[in-house]
């Protein structure tokens, strides 16, 4: 099977509709949202929520038409969603409904019967929200080998205990919607990683409480929470993945974590690069309209620094673009993707990062006023190269695959 450069069809049509709704939903009210920290966009969260619907789909992974035949193209057609909604506000495109890594993670490692039961409210009449708990207060990178939150099992049940931060949309899944968050927790604490399994733990489940509402520097619009689980009682059957641990190499409960980090760091590259084409596309218009014009195919040498800064820009927005599609498209003929979900997820951050600060210098005054979007993509940008593993860790998750090494010998 041949990858094509080519934009699927079924996924032209969507982009369509999706480009409507980030120039016409989300641009007006994009400033808006950014200042008024904690308050939900309903608009867009109810639009989004009824044009799902409207297409059979429960989360973002089934959204658009439905495939007859051939390889599936869910994956990729959630990549160019995350590139045109951020384009649009990657703070509101983090508010979408059924988009989160709860959902993400409970489609990774749920059985039939799970994903039926989690995921099923995801098409019900009002809009719900996921969410996904790994980080703690000690360790972010050093998870989930250093997870302390735990799940007690007694009799039929499991009781969990702990504190997660920094949870993304974890006040939409557990106070505004009938959501879930999928908490990380340990059932042998003795057993490091091994150990290690994801629990659902509904909304309005007794002794889950959102604790503290972040004040953040960029994505201002999407809620980020601390949740403390205090004799959390959850039915048997809201694990994901097995109650055995094996003690030995196979690490089941982190593999779990791994299968959606491989699915959702490429969205993170997708919608960092929405954010890099957005600034560079408002960078020309307002170069264009001081009269600075880009001179495409004239030599290098007879260029000014600026078109050739321009150009480069573009080359690192277009060729990570290429990346990201790679490892999505992998995803989606169900091959291995680690090496290129992290790779991209890496150049993405770098990217949106170098684009976002070099368009605010650029352009001087301007770029730094309020009056244009570039300021705030700038302070929306950074979050890319640290949430979903950082820069760094991705960095060595790619020289781990390359080398061959283990995580003891490259660390
Ligand atoms: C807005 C926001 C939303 C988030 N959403 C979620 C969420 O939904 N769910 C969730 O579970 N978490 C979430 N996080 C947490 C995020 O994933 C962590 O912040 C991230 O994993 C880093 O962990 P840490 O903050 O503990 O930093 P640390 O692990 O303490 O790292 C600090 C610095 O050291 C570097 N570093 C660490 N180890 C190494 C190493 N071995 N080699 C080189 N450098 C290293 C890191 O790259 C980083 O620069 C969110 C964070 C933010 C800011």
């Amino acid at each position: 099977m041949m990858i094509s450069f080519k934009m699927p069809e079924k996924i032209e049509q969507s982009m369509v509709i999706m480009e409507t709704v980030a120039e016409n939903m989300m641009r007006p009210v994009s400033r808006y949202f950014d200042e008024h920290e904690h308050e939900i966009p309903w608009d867009y969260i109810e639009f989004m929520h009824n044009s799902m619907k409207a297409m059979g789909a429960g989360t973002m992974t089934d959204a658009g038409p439905k495939k007859k035949e051939g390889p599936s193209l869910s994956f990729q057609r959630l990549a160019f969603t995350a590139e045109m909604l951020s384009w649009g506000d990657v703070g509101l495109w983090l508010c979408t409904p059924g988009g989160g890594l709860g959902g993400a993670t409970v489609n990774a490692t749920g059985t039939p019967e799970q994903k039926e039961r989690f995921l099923s409210r995801m098409s019900g009449d009002k809009p719900v929200f996921d969410a996904m708990a790994l980080t703690e207060p000690h360790a972010g990178s050093a998870m989930p080998a250093e997870v302390r939150t735990t799940a007690v099992r007694d009799g039929e049940e499991w009781v969990l205990n702990g504190e997660k931060i920094f949870v993304t949309a974890g006040n939409k899944a557990l106070v505004d919607s009938e959501g879930f968050v999928v908490i990380w927790a340990t059932i042998d604490p003795e057993a490091g990683r091994a150990g290690v399994r994801p629990f659902v733990v509904e909304a309005g489940t007794p002794g889950c409480s959102v604790s503290k509402m972040e004040h953040k520097l960029g994505i201002r619009a999407s809620d980020t929470v601390s949740i403390v689980l205090q004799d959390c009682r959850l039915p048997f059957d809201n694990i994901l993945g097995s109650p055995e641990v094996v003690k030995k190499k196979t690490e089941k409960g982190f593999k779990g974590a791994m299968a959606t980090f491989d699915a959702t760091r490429p969205l993170v590259a997708a919608s960092a690069l929405g954010i890099a084409r957005a600034t560079l596309e408002l960078l020309k218009e307002l170069l264009q309209e001081r009269g600075v014009e880009i001179r495409y195919g004239i030599p290098r040498s007879r260029m000014t620094n600026l078109e050739r800064e321009i150009i480069d820009m573009e080359t690192m927005l277009r060729s990570t673009w290429l990346l990201t599609l790679k490892s999505m498209w992998l995803a989606d003929e169900r091959k291995s993707n680690t090496i290129e979900a992290s790779m991209c997820k890496v150049k993405a951050g770098d990217v949106v990062v170098k684009i976002t600060q070099r368009a605010v210098e650029l352009l001087g005054p301007l770029g730094y006023s309020r009056e244009y979007l570039l300021e705030k993509w700038f302070r929306d940008a950074k979050i890319n190269y640290l949430y979903e593993g950082t820069g760094q860790i991705n960095r060595l998750i790619v020289a781990r695959r390359i080398l061959e090494y283990s995580r003891h010998e490259l660390s």
